[in-house]
């Protein structure tokens, strides 16, 4: 069995922080399952500020304090000691934690942290104390908020394959509801027949069973960059009102 040490430099902290990231963005549910849990979970988080991003990285302590940490490991790892972690990473950073409540409110919002354990919740903050404004925290708050609905519904949609998908092209077709194009007149041969299905009806607010089940008459068939837009709308149901915000020259 793999020994687990404890991190011992600040970059083996924001290593570890960065790793949750990549399985929070991650396609794979099992990692971005993982890492949402994780953080919705912590009582003491290590508080980044990621320059290149422009926002806060939050990671709970039970996970960043362990050197080059990941999935397997911290399944394996039977300690998992919030304690000892945080020894540690105070040894490291140098501060002691501290409430925060815009930091709070970020966490409650991103990853749905149960109000009652917000005045529990502990920081490390690592970065400019002028970044944690009101502004940044709303903003960031707002970009994930759609980030992973989006997520969720492409998601959906990208399960509904095989037989299913096929049925539901042969009868919409593979020319783009909104804009008018087929990819094979754009990439040729590479785009024959490729076009994706847009669920009109956004997955995330239906219920699980009879609701879900799908027809064709649920979807739109859309190229890559109508799909994208549309959802940047309030109107993702709507194909004809989102043909009308489409520039006629392109
Ligand atoms: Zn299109
Ligand atoms: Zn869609």
């Amino acid at each position: 069995m793999t020994k687990i040490h404890f991190v011992k430099k600040q970059s083996d902290i924001i290593r570890n922080i960065e790793k949750l990231y990549e399985y929070l963005a991650s396609s794979d549910k099992t990692l971005s399952d993982f890492a949402f849990n994780l953080m919705k979970r912590g009582r003491a988080y290590v508080a980044y500020y990621d320059d290149n991003c422009d926002e806060w990285l939050l990671a709970p302590s039970r996970f960043v304090g362990y050197k080059n940490n990941d999935y397997k490991k911290h399944k394996m790892n039977d300690e998992k000691s919030g304690t000892r972690t945080s020894k540690k990473i105070d040894e490291i950073l140098k501060c002691g934690y501290k409430t925060n409540k815009k930091l709070e409110f970020l966490l409650k919002t991103i990853f749905e942290v149960p109000s009652y354990k917000e005045a529990k919740l502990h920081f490390w903050i690592l970065g400019d104390d002028r970044k944690l404004d009101k502004q940044t925290m709303e903003e960031q708050a707002q970009k994930y908020i759609e980030q992973k609905k989006l997520k969720e519904h492409i998601f959906y949609e990208g399960r509904i394959s095989g037989k299913k998908r096929k049925k539901i092209i042969e009868q919409l077709g593979t020319t783009c509801e909104a804009c008018g194009r087929k990819m094979e007149e754009i990439y040729g041969e590479i785009g024959r027949g490729y076009i994706e299905l847009h669920h009109l009806k956004p997955f995330c607010n239906l219920d699980i069973g009879k609701e879900r089940v799908v027809t064709p008459s649920d979807f739109a068939v859309l190229c890559p960059n109508c799909h994208k837009m549309i959802h940047k709308t309030n109107e993702t149901s709507d194909i004809k009102k989102f043909k009308k915000r489409i520039k006629k020259s392109v």
